[in-house]
């Protein structure tokens, strides 16, 4: 190979890698923010199951303190009515109160049962809350931990990619003068996607077949710019790069 080929496609595998190296980081700057969204979003949702519980818990009690007023104001009734079953001037008034004071003490028994039942569903909804605080407790521990993660890589990974953007422009100085134009041109619009390496006889990018003509030009001593016709990517041939 002449030294402007050699030039040519070193410059080409060393482009390459930087290109793959930064879209790699911004990858990683940019998944950041996107993990802590999801753990916010975790996050948030633990908050509304909590408040949800919370909400029914309040409920269930409002519901079960009026059962027991009820059930307070039927023992006082039965109270009442046995009073009046003493001072009872009949028989019949005797066995009206009778049947009467039955009553009550059957509605009574009923509540009785009922506020049983929703005493055991504040025991539920308790436990039930102290899990979504624990749940949220561990969702809030995780978010920060990993904002903390990606807060501490953050610097390097802008420094590094600080250094890489200026070896790029480096390297990019030393293209021939054909390949500088295309090269602008693909890597303007396509970034990392602008090349690709020779995989065997197939475009590295889309694995489309490069004809035999086109890569005897890219392996020629004064080789000339080559884009995939396929999927436009500028072509270079890698280190080690075989036919077969
Ligand atoms: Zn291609």
């Amino acid at each position: 190979m002449s030294s402007q080929t050699h030039t040519a496609t070193e410059t080409l595998r060393t482009l390459h890698r930087i290109h793959r190296q930064l879209t790699d980081l911004n990858g990683r700057l940019r998944r950041g923010p996107q993990l802590i969204q999801a753990h916010q979003r975790n996050l948030d949702r633990c908050k509304n199951e909590l408040a949800e519980i919370q909400e029914s818990a309040k409920k269930a009690r409002v519901a079960s303190d009026a059962k027991q007023t009820l059930l307070r104001g039927g023992e006082e009734k039965v109270k009442k009515l046995q009073d009046q079953l003493n001072t009872a001037g009949s028989n019949r008034e005797y066995q009206a109160l009778k049947e009467q004071i039955a009553g009550v003490e059957m509605a009574n028994s009923v509540l009785a049962d009922e506020i049983l039942e929703s005493l055991e569903r504040l025991d539920e909804f308790a436990q039930k809350i102290a899990d979504a605080e624990a749940q949220l407790e561990k969702s809030e521990v995780q978010r920060d931990l990993n904002q903390k993660g990606i807060d501490e890589l953050r610097p390097t990974i802008e420094a590094d990619i600080t250094r890489l953007e200026a070896e790029l422009a480096e390297v990019e100085k030393a293209l021939p003068d054909d390949f500088t134009m295309i090269y602008r041109r693909i890597v303007n619009s396509r970034g990392e996607a602008a090349l690709a390496p020779l995989h065997g006889e197939y475009c590295g990018g889309c694995n489309h077949k490069v004809p035999l003509n086109d890569i005897n030009k890219l392996l020629m001593t004064e080789a000339k710019p080559l884009v995939c016709r396929a999927c436009g990517r500028l072509l270079y041939v890698p280190e080690g790069w075989a036919q077969g």
